[in-house]
């Protein structure tokens, strides 16, 4: 019976949910897909072949139990569809939303091998969680019984809350400690609204909340709280503080009123979203409107720059790359969506400096009006196996600007020397040295997960890790509280 409602995929085509309008996605910060309706979703979810050896599960970085619940939404099981899917993923509704699921489970499924278009795992795995919402099935967390032990856990991104999610389900007392006023980490201050709405984010802090996690709000560990003060007070401790020292340019000019970075122009967006008064944004330097606006950087922090700087109001919006289409890290579903939406791409094209104009500033400092570009070709592949971008000699030009932002990627802060921790080891790229599938550290009883350890990395690692690192706390844990009962 089952598989009669499976493998339709020579019949059906493959289809998103709908995307909304270019023109009318402007206008907004809201997200630009619709849900699936009902039948279309288990239309969708029958194109699965039932694979024996599913691809999409080995490279989904959760093991996502793929195959089973897109049978189970075929079959109009949802419920059921809804316990698999969260078994194994604590947010499966935002990695519907934000992996890049043509790198991952969709990139390997085998009907789009064979010319058939995949089947849509992340807006299937979407629709699921949505309606359990909607439906009341995802409810707050209640521990079959109390346990005396504490973990602190240090970032509340998704890398940390997966962490809590796992331990406060096996009834362990978990303290989260963030320096920002909401939790959610990048999935709140990073990811603008249009990729991944901000209610999706905060009912999951809500429903953490209510299952008895203890949120730490604006504590920044290193300032307002000591880390020993922290290792002293639980039995283990997560480090999972993410990447967010902006790697920049250093050229002329890049000190400029009017040259931003990334993450303080996506992070001011986002909290206007929110509603909240932002100076910097409401003095107009942070925000994009009526300005001719130059992004620069191939990444997918880039691309939320340029469609931010749409929404806002810019009058033009350019995004400079060293390298071509092909050759760039960002999502190409991404650059789609950003084309569509008016941005122009400019392949090939370092900044070489920028242009200032101290008569145009209202502050006293040099005001940018340019970026000075530099034209490139593709070279040699280098020693990782890249082609090379090479300058072509002569061919400058001035790309007028009155907006400039660096997206140029992220590196970890020095924590040793800020928490005055010299023996927590780090790797030659700053990033904290951790066991691969536990998370333990060079500290004892101190674990660290997510980008803080993988460098810039995904959401869906990042939880990956979190769960990890959960799961070998707790296997201490009873390890330790048996010993004491002997
Ligand atoms: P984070 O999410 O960075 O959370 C770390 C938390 O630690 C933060 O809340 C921070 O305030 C807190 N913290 C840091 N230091 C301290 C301290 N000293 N004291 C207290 N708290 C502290 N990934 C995807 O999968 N899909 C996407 O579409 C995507 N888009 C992205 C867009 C942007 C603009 C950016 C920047 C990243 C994007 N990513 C995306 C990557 C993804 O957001 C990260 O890989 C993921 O959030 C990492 O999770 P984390 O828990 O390790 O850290
Ligand atoms: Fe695909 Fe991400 Fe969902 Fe895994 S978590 S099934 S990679 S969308
Ligand atoms: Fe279904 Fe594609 Fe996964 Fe095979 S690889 S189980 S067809 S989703």
């Amino acid at each position: 019976m089952a598989e009669q409602r499976m493998l339709k995929f020579v019949q059906v085509e493959r289809g998103m949910p709908e995307k909304r309008d270019a023109d009318a996605r402007k206008e907004d910060f809201r997200e630009i897909y619709a849900e699936y309706a009902e039948a279309k979703a288990e239309e969708q979810a029958s194109r699965c072949s039932q694979c024996g050896v599913p691809y999409c599960q080995t490279h989904c970085p959760l093991h996502n139990n793929i195959p089973d619940w897109l049978r189970l939404t075929a079959e109009g099981r949802l419920r059921e569809a809804y316990e698999v899917s969260q078994a194994t993923n604590t947010f499966p509704e935002i990695c519907g939303r934000i992996c890049p699921q043509d790198r991952l489970c969709e990139g390997n499924c085998v009907i789009e091998q064979s010319g058939h278009g995949t089947v849509t795992i992340g807006a299937v795995e979407k629709y699921i969680t949505d309606t359990a919402w909607e439906e009341g099935w995802v409810q707050p967390i209640k521990p079959p019984a109390e346990r005396p032990e504490s973990v602190g856990i240090i970032g509340a991104g998704p890398g940390g809350l997966a962490a809590a999610d796992v331990l406060r389900r096996a009834g362990v007392q978990v303290t989260v400690y963030d320096r920002y006023d909401r939790a959610g980490g990048l999935m709140t201050y990073g990811i603008p609204g249009f990729k991944l709405d901000k209610d999706v984010v905060m009912r999951r802090n809500d429903q953490l909340e209510q299952g008895g996690v203890t949120l730490k709000l604006n504590c920044n560990v290193g300032e307002d709280i000591f880390f020993d003060d922290i290792r002293a007070a639980h039995d283990a401790v997560i480090i999972a503080t993410g990447v967010y020292k902006s790697r920049d340019l250093e050229l002329h000019g890049s000190t400029a009123q009017g040259v931003e970075k990334a993450i303080d122009f996506l992070t001011a967006s986002n909290r206007k979203s929110f509603g909240d008064a932002v100076e910097d944004f409401d003095s107009g330097r942070m925000n994009a409107e009526g300005k001719r606006v130059v992004v620069i950087g191939g990444g997918d922090t880039a691309m939320d720059c340029v469609r931010t700087s749409v929404r806002q109001g810019a009058t033009s919006v350019k995004c400079l790359y060293r390298r071509d289409r092909a050759n760039m890290p960002g999502s190409q579903r991404e650059v789609a969506n950003a084309e569509e939406e008016g941005v122009i791409f400019e392949w090939l094209s370092a900044p070489k400096g920028f242009v200032t104009d101290l008569a145009d500033s209202s502050e006293g400092a040099a005001k940018v009006t340019g970026v000075t570009v530099q034209k490139m070709r593709l070279g040699a592949p280098d020693a990782t196996g890249r082609q090379a971008p090479e300058l072509i000699e002569g061919s400058d030009y001035v790309e007028e600007a009155d907006l400039v932002i660096k997206a140029l990627g992220f590196e970890p802060e020095d924590l040793p020397t800020l928490w005055d921790q010299p023996e927590l080891q780090v790797t030659r790229w700053g990033t904290i040295k951790a066991e691969f599938t536990t998370g333990a550290t060079a500290l004892d009883g101190v674990y660290a997960v997510g980008d803080i350890v993988r460098g810039a990395s995904l959401v869906v690692w990042a939880i990956r890790d979190g769960r990890d690192c959960a799961e070998a706390i707790l296997e201490r844990l009873n390890s330790s509280a048996v010993v004491a009962a002997e």
